[in-house]
């Protein structure tokens, strides 16, 4: 090996060095495209799949296997609170009635429905009482709620499913047990301006007061609140819970 061929055979060695190094590099990448794409595909499958129970036997049997998953009547366990549900009428954010006309009670999964249930009866030493506007909502109703608005940032997107579809949120707001009528709070239901934020600055005294009652007194029996809505709390852990699809008519059966 003269010189040259010395000179050119470390070229080619350099060039074969580099075109292995691309050749891995393209490999790394080609792996890594798979995996992102795969990851991505799993997850579009894992929203696609979102467990549904639309059978009222079906649900029935999973309470008979685990009573945690029951969903308790309202009006029955807390009969002095009142209950306004919006969405069995116009007076809503959709302007629509989604409900059936005569809604006047709903369901909460018995953990939650317990702990509400004390959070009543803390207020009631103080004078006053929960007026509820929403809990358990019939997944069709959210699929409804999206077709009307389809913006993330005022309804939940139907392919996660949401608390209130679960069993596990409840949309409410304090009263006077004497005269029944609502205290007075940042906002009313459903208005989606900063000012229905709990760090919402410029709100009366009195209203941050009322509003602050209501969370600790609802934090203090295991609730969590939302931060963009004052009235919205969901109990901790309702990814353990199916999202449901039964009517009200279906859940007024008795069920355990
Ligand atoms: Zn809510």
């Amino acid at each position: 090996m003269n010189i040259y061929t010395m000179g050119s055979h470390y070229l080619s060695n350099i060039n074969s060095s580099h075109n292995h190094f691309i050749v891995i590099h393209k490999n790394i990448v080609t792996v890594f495209f798979t995996l992102l794409v795969s990851l991505a595909w799993a997850q579009a499958d894992k929203m696609i799949k979102l467990k549904l129970i639309t059978e009222k036997e079906s649900f029935r049997t999973m309470v008979k296997s685990d009573s945690l998953m029951a969903m308790i009547e309202l009006k029955s366990l807390i009969p002095e609170a009142q209950y306004d549900l919006r969405y069995a009428s116009s007076k809503n954010f959709t302007g629509q009635r989604l409900y059936p006309k005569n809604t006047h009670t709903t369901y909460l999964r018995r953990k939650p429905a317990l702990a509400l249930a004390k959070v009543a009866e803390d207020l009631k030493e103080k004078g006053l009482c929960i007026k509820i506007w929403d809990a358990y909502r019939p997944y069709r109703t959210t699929v409804r709620f999206w077709e009307l608005i389809h913006d993330e940032r005022f309804v939940a997107n139907p392919s996660k499913g949401s608390g209130h579809n679960r069993g596990t949120a409840v949309d409410l707001t304090l009263i006077d047990l004497k005269t029944g009528k609502e205290l007075d709070m940042p906002t009313p239901f459903d208005d989606f301006s900063a000012a229905a934020f709990h760090g919402a600055k410029n709100i009366d005294d009195r209203k941050t007061r009322n509003r602050e009652l209501l969370r600790t007194t609802m934090e203090k029996y295991g609730f969590l609140p939302l931060e963009t809505e004052w009235w919205h709390y969901s109990w901790p852990g309702s990814s353990a819970y199916d999202v449901l699809d039964l009517s009200f008519k279906a859940l007024g059966s008795k069920i355990d």
